[in-house]
């Protein structure tokens, strides 16, 4: 049974693979040919930003996770193709990340899903 917070994530995922066309920001793959996600840039650890559809891009499985350079296996190299593609875009993601993080609001996820559910 999932939790409030990640039945919240998931809409946002969906949210943010449906504006990148379920197609592979990084590689061009679409879902024909691979299992697209939603992947997170600041970690979903962070509640500021956890549910935020622009801190999450459609990436294929090989360039999320599998592949040797995807962004889980190679953070450092998948950071620099990010800014690379996106500048300033991790640099606003952060601060709105930290900005949470040093003064913790209580988030209702039933709330914010139906909120994001009306973008849907
Ligand atoms: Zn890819």
């Amino acid at each position: 049974m999932k939790n409030a917070k990640t039945k919240c994530v998931d809409v946002a995922k969906k949210i943010a693979k449906i504006r990148d066309n379920y197609t592979c920001v990084k590689c061009g793959a679409t879902r024909e040919t691979r299992q697209i996600h939603g992947a997170h840039i600041m970690p979903v650890t962070y509640n500021g930003t956890a549910a935020d559809p622009e801190n999450i891009i459609a990436l294929c499985s090989t360039c999320h996770s599998m592949g040797r350079t995807s962004a889980h296996q190679d953070p450092i190299q998948f950071g620099r193709w990010f800014e690379e593609m996106y500048p300033g875009r991790y640099d606003a993601l952060n601060e709105k990340a930290q900005k949470y993080t040093k003064n913790p609001v209580k988030i209702d996820w039933d709330e914010k899903r139906r909120e994001l559910n009306g973008f849907l």
